[in-house]
């Protein structure tokens, strides 16, 4: 009658959308500001100005059927050219406008991505913890899913665990660098190890295999951390950008996917993904925000803010006996949950109107994501709920 599987994703939303619902429905009930809500990975901090600004200039100078009216499927030329032209500024790479394929944010150009490298009984590696829509993706495309975890004490890639993981069906191998749900950077000593490493797997098995790097986060870095670009290290690397973090606009939708020339058989892999985008109905990315880009491209909202709220929080986590790392990038904790049912832990957290993420869907159990893109205030007013959450475990070390 109608598709059982679609069907099962409806019906079933994602955990991190449910926790926020029931926090909505709890705020409506005891008050907002009695609630303490970690669930969503929502920008806190405000577009730069540079946004409203440029939506403003361009409302009033470009002409309204230009502003709003379809660009062409792949994006505005002189939008790619100016991408391409920032990167190679920043980066020393040598890419044009036709390398650039625009699309709908990070989700958009991860579909696109998939649909268009797969074929019916390709595998996709997928390192956990990952961003549990790509499993969603990865079988919406036809391909299956292979996850391989991370070590339990960096949560660096586990190399002997690849080894075991990567076959002749493996089409492509997701990064995400910094990390949701762990905030975690790949250091340049594991891009170093895994570029080798599947080069060598694909003179094994006689054929590209794909690095696909998901970067929403590449901006939102502390401590002067560097994520090294990963098109210089590895050939067939594709790129899944999107401006929802950095510029703080994930409700406007807008990114890119990077093909680059280097890529084996680029030319044809480019239009499998203008087709991908076509089959699945995206017709162009928003051209209002398209036309955003070039003046905000490198900048970023106020990232300090999201610093001291992790310093808070690990801080505080680290008083509570709470085990947690402090990672370099993004806006989540991965907080390892003081009994082994995570899902249990972030009940418990809700009797004291703390909403944490348990992080099964992550495919790492044991642990709860903490997004701390929330304001500093709410933050101050939860750490008494956290002690009492950590007394009620007996974590607190005297
Ligand atoms: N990839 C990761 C790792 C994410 O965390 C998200 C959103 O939270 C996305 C992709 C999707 O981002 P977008 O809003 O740009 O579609």
């Amino acid at each position: 009658m109608f598709s059982q599987d679609m069907y099962a994703l409806g019906a079933q939303p994602s955990v991190i959308r449910e926790i926020f619902e029931y926090g909505k429905a709890r705020k409506a009930a005891i008050g907002e500001e009695n609630v303490f809500d970690f669930s969503l990975g929502n920008p806190s901090v405000p577009a730069p100005p540079v946004v409203n600004e440029t939506i403003k200039k361009l409302c009033d100078t470009m002409e309204s059927t230009a502003l709003h009216g379809y660009t062409s499927a792949v994006g505005d030329a002189g939008v790619r050219a100016a991408i391409a032209d920032y990167l190679n500024r920043t980066h020393g790479t040598s890419f044009s406008a036709a390398n650039f394929y625009m699309t709908a944010g990070a989700a958009a150009s991860l579909s696109i991505t998939f649909k268009a490298l797969t074929e019916p009984g390709d595998e996709i590696v997928l390192f956990a913890p990952f961003f549990p829509e790509y499993s969603v993706f990865t079988k919406a495309a036809g391909a299956t899913p292979v996850v391989v975890k991370c070590r339990a004490d960096d949560l660096q890639i586990d190399f002997a665990a690849l080894e075991t993981a990567i076959t002749a069906r493996t089409k492509a191998v997701v990064v995400n660098s910094p990390n949701n749900p762990s905030g975690v950077v790949l250091s340049e000593a594991t891009i170093v190890e895994l570029c080798a490493f599947l080069k060598k797997k694909q003179e094994e098995f006689g054929k590209p295999i794909f690095l696909i790097s998901d970067e929403p986060y590449r901006e939102l870095v502390y401590d002067g951390v560097k994520v090294p670009y990963l098109t210089k290290y590895y050939d067939n690397t594709i790129v899944c950008y999107s401006f929802s973090k950095s510029l703080s606009l994930p409700g406007d939708r807008i990114g890119y996917i990077l093909v680059p020339n280097e890529v084996a058989n680029s030319r044809e892999i480019y239009l499998a993904v203008c087709g991908a985008g076509r089959a699945l109905g995206y017709v162009c990315a928003p051209s209002l925000f398209q036309f955003l880009i070039p003046a905000c491209l490198g900048q970023t909202g106020d990232i300090s803010v999201y610093q001291h709220n992790r310093d808070l929080l690990v801080n505080a986590f680290n008083e509570c006996g709470f085990r947690v790392a402090k990672p370099d990038g993004a806006f989540y904790l991965f907080l390892q949950s003081p009994e082994p049912d995570a899902k249990a832990f972030c009940e418990k957290a809700k009797e004291f109107e703390l909403l944490l993420v348990p992080s099964d869907s992550f495919g790492f159990p044991g642990y709860v994501r903490v997004a701390y893109c929330v304001a500093t205030d709410m933050i101050e007013r939860s750490l008494p709920a956290f002690k009492k959450l950590a007394e009620s475990y007996n974590t607190i070390r005297n």
